[in-house]
């Protein structure tokens, strides 16, 4: 008997009709003889309108509370689900984060996870139940509920595959697995049979939401195989009906998602593809110092004072000095662009703010050994017209920032460079 764990978004339990379906694929995979853990998210958009709710009463509530109400979302999601599947005749106990015996740091917001006691979701196996657990929750040392910020439930998904040792994490989602760009934005983009878990965590922490970067850090950590499909086109569709022979509808129903996702995992076969992705990041200030002296020390003054706040700097330039000043431009993320303004300030006299700025990167393990990568998407933003503005790369990956108007434009022209045109 396998044991598999199954992450649903939450637009996979969106509604009374998208939760019966997904009581489906869960059934249908504990009937086959497996064992199933299933975290589910909030439904739709809960989890946004939540906040808002909280927004009406107070604009700067504190932590802890948002986590009690945010952690409500999941909750709901996970014993609705459990009563589809008592209805279809299962037996099923839904588990909160800290039942399920997740044990997490107070980072209230944006815990870590630090243990879980798997007696509860062991016992609970034992006596064949499958098991639905709220996503991104736990509980602190001080007895509060924490959550594990956006998108947190893949990693209560993939920290469960690790501690149970499970045979299978399968991510469900709205998408049938990781393509090159954002599908619903970039129309040819294609969809990638597999993927190593280096290109995926940059491709994650450089905007491609599909997976949460956390997560794939630690599915690399504990070697936990990923699996992203789709959970929206279960079995046959009315279109596989008119268009499939007998035979193949029959192999369609008998898999458990209908179609193959996306394998991520150490290492792939080496396909010819340099660049495996390009993506977007809205979520980046720009700061720069304007006309500081040139001498020893500067941006060790500015970085350790970040540093002593906890505050993560992405993109670094240095201009060269000329006539005894320089200028040193970084990133950090919007919410801390007003942060970092205001430490500074009162020992610099110039610091400029830009939040209307984006990071386009691609990512490829291929582009190591394979020169000209950096030519093709600098001439694909040229040919457009569009101005960078910073560039940074790793042995995997190259970003640049530019304006955040031109965007959508750039992440076109830069995957056409690559990929072709839609
Ligand atoms: P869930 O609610 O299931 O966690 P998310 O909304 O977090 O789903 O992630 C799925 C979304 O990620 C897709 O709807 C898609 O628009 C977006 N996405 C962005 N980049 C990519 C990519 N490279 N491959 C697949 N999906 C992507
Ligand atoms: N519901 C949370 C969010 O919207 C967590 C998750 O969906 O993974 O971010
Ligand atoms: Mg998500």
């Amino acid at each position: 008997m396998a044991l598999i764990v199954q992450k649903f978004g939450g637009s996979s339990v969106a509604d009374a009709v998208r939760v019966r379906n997904v009581a489906k694929i869960i059934t249908d995979t504990y009937k086959a003889g497996n064992a199933v853990i299933a975290v589910v998210s909030a439904q739709g958009d809960t989890t946004d309108d939540l906040i808002d709710k909280a927004a009406e009463l107070n604009p700067n509530p504190s932590k802890r509370e948002m986590d009690v109400l945010l952690s409500a979302g999941e909750q709901m999601s996970a014993s609705l689900m459990a009563m589809a599947i008592e209805q279809i005749g299962c037996p099923v106990v839904s588990l909160l984060g800290w039942q399920a015996g997740f044990q997490t740091s107070s980072g209230y917001g944006l815990a870590r996870i630090r243990t879980i006691d798997t007696e509860r979701m062991t016992r609970e196996l034992d006596q064949k139940r499958i098991i639905i657990v709220a996503g991104f929750q736990g509980l602190c040392k001080y007895g509060d509920i924490t959550t594990f910020g956006r998108g947190g439930s893949d990693t209560t998904a993939v920290a469960i595959a690790a501690v149970m040792h499970a045979d299978k994490c399968q991510i469900f989602t709205d998408v049938d697995g990781v393509y090159t760009a954002d599908p619903r934005k970039i129309k040819n983009a294609q969809k990638l049979s597999e993927i190593t878990y280096d290109e995926m965590l940059e491709l994650a922490t450089l905007g491609a939401q599909v997976l949460n970067n956390r997560s794939v850090e630690m599915a690399k950590k504990y070697n936990v195989e990923l699996e992203v499909l789709t959970s929206f086109q279960y079995g046959a569709s009315p279109i596989d009906k008119m268009l499939l022979s007998e035979e193949q509808l029959a192999a369609l129903t008998n898999t458990t998602t209908g179609r193959a996702g996306t394998i991520v995992k150490e290492t792939v076969k080496m396909e010819k593809m340099l660049v495996r992705g390009v993506t977007k990041d809205n979520d980046a200030a720009r700061i720069s110092i304007v006309g500081v002296k040139d001498v020893p020390g500067v941006a060790f003054r500015v970085f350790s004072k970040l540093a002593a706040k906890n505050i993560n700097v992405d993109i670094i330039l240095q201009s060269v000095g000329h006539a005894g000043v320089q200028d040193i431009s970084f990133t950090v993320s919007e919410a801390n662009a007003a942060p970092v303004r205001a430490l500074l300030e009162n020992d610099f006299e110039t610091v400029l703010v830009d939040t209307g700025v984006s990071k386009i990167s691609v990512v490829g393990a291929g582009m190591e050994t394979h020169p000209g990568t950096a030519a093709k998407m600098f001439e694909a933003l040229y040919s457009e017209d569009i101005n960078i503005q910073m560039i940074a790369t790793s042995e995997i990956k190259i970003s640049v920032l530019i304006d955040q108007a031109d965007a959508d434009k750039a992440v076109a022209a830069v995957h056409a460079a690559f990929f072709g045109k839609e």
